[in-house]
């Protein structure tokens, strides 16, 4: 039997790690949810067989979210399917490791058409909705790098602490439709993202973290979790990062 909730959610890049995570945790606490995802159409259903199997509402959507027509179907389809959206969950995103000096017009433009225009875009396309209804929550996926910057990944500092800059000014517009709008900035989470690093620079890298792990996918999912289901938090950027970034 499928559990319905009443919380309609969008998760966007949820067809893989930090994504997925949170697609499953949300699905399994009873949200109906609507994954997004763009070239992992295989992850995708598989996601889907697994949870509507298991009895839990979920649809996928390809889209890419880099793109204003592609935001604009997402919204309209999870509208058309659910009746209304509750929760945004900007978290698609791409990483690039190049010097600053050898970077092109290219990089930095697909960087923050992917990571920052997808959140203009999807936020303003659910915003609409949102106001009319006067209720919802949008949660965008930050990094630390765009707290404290990243050598070596300029854009995409750049693109994440423009997220940030994003979160806060849009929390003040729409607290007065009681929409609330939050970032989670995570520090090192092990997935896709991330393996280009060896080994030994996991190892490295564990060592700088005061409670000595990498974070895992999920303990980002229980953070959106908890953001999801609060009432009184706005305008902020939460970074769950094992205490490596303590400002
Ligand atoms: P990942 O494993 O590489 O997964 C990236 C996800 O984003 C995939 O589901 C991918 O979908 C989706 N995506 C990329 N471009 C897209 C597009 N144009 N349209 C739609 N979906 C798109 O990365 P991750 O580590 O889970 O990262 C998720 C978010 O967390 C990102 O915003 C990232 O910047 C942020 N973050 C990650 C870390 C970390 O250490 N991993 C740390 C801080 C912040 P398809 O495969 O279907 O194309």
């Amino acid at each position: 039997m499928i559990k319905v909730m009443s919380k309609n959610v969008i998760v966007t890049g949820g067809s893989r790690g930090i994504g997925e995570a949170i697609v499953k945790l949300l699905a399994e606490s009873g949200y109906n949810v609507i994954l997004n995802y763009n070239k992992s159409e295989d992850l995708a259903n598989n996601i889907k067989d697994e949870l509507k199997n298991e009895g839990y509402n979920i649809e996928i959507f390809k889209a890419d979210v880099s793109k204003r027509e592609d935001c604009k179907k997402l919204v309209e389809y999870s509208i058309k399917k659910f009746g209304e959206i509750d929760i945004l969950i900007n978290n698609a995103g791409i990483s690039q490791v190049k010097l600053f000096t050898d970077l092109t017009d290219d990089d930095w433009n697909n960087m923050m058409q992917t990571n920052l225009n997808s959140v203009f875009y999807m936020s303003q396309e659910i915003a609409h909705h949102m106001i009319q209804r006067k209720k919802g929550s949008i949660i965008n996926i930050s990094s630390v790098w765009g707290i404290v910057g990243g050598a070596c990944e300029v854009h995409y500092s750049a693109s994440k602490s423009a997220i940030n800059g994003l979160t806060k000014a849009l929390a003040k517009e729409l607290g007065p439709s009681n929409i609330r709008v939050n970032a989670i900035a995570p520090g090192i989470i092990d997935t896709d993202m991330n393996k280009g690093f060896t080994v030994e620079e996991m190892e490295e890298l564990k060592e700088e973290i005061p409670l000595g792990k990498i974070g895992k996918p999920i303990d980002i999912a229980k953070c959106v979790k908890w953001l999801v289901e609060d009432e009184f938090t706005t305008g902020q950027v939460i970074s769950p990062n094992g205490g490596w970034i303590i400002i």
